[in-house]
């Protein structure tokens, strides 16, 4: 499932720091009635740079996609069962009519703060895994990765959820059961375990805007 081939991980052209992947991923505008298909091409050819596998699911119009990726672990990095998911939405709230004063699509840093449409909610959060996602791929090769990690994204959150339940349906047919879930929903740093009207999801705020260059 991964390269053994390290130097993928250093001639790679995607971001390394997490605001430069927030930056990428705020460009494209992912606002829930249009496709999510250029955000989720680009990750899955970083994730395909890793050496990584990627699964799609696509909505019947085949214009939206879910993605999902498992970084393998055990010593021959070979298990991709159990372990851990780290779960975000690719589609945004619409920007119409609203007295924005940066362009929406354009991660602008004023201070200590980046604007942009879907910053917090919750390209933050993706940029944050994507940005993890070749370390993690460092330790499944070198066998050191004691757990499978697994990156969902998914369509249509914003509108009713309509792109996980895809997703879900698709690791039941394979078999897949992950022990636990991250979903980097924005919650003001609190956890709050599950959502108010999806009690299947798990739900913690690992989204903060101090994130490291
Ligand atoms: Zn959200």
């Amino acid at each position: 499932m991964t390269s053994n081939n390290n130097n993928q991980l250093k001639n790679t052209s995607y971001p390394a720091h997490s605001i430069d992947w927030l930056t990428r991923l705020i460009a494209f505008d992912t606002v829930s009635r249009h496709s999510n298909l250029a955000l989720i091409e680009d990750v899955q050819a970083y994730c395909e740079q890793l050496g990584l596998i990627v699964d799609l699911t696509f909505n019947e119009a085949k214009n939206k996609a879910n993605l999902f990726v498992t970084v393998p672990a055990g010593a021959n990095a070979d298990e991709v069962n159990h372990g851990l998911v780290l779960s975000g939405h690719t589609d945004v709230v619409p920007v119409d009519g609203q007295a924005w004063t940066s362009e929406p699509f354009t991660a602008t840093i004023r201070g200590d703060k980046l604007y942009g449409r879907g910053a917090c909610d919750m390209k933050g959060f993706i940029a944050c895994a994507l940005t993890l996602l070749p370390r993690a791929v460092q330790l499944s090769n070198s066998g050191q990765l004691r757990r499978p990690l697994h990156l969902a994204l998914s369509f249509d959150e914003e509108v009713g959820c309509l792109g996980a339940p895809l997703i879900l349906a698709d690791l039941k047919a394979r078999g897949i059961t992950p022990d636990y879930c991250i979903v980097g929903e924005p919650t003001n740093m609190t956890m709050v375990v599950a959502h108010k009207a999806l009690p299947f999801i798990v739900a913690a705020s690992m989204v903060s805007l101090r994130i490291r260059h």
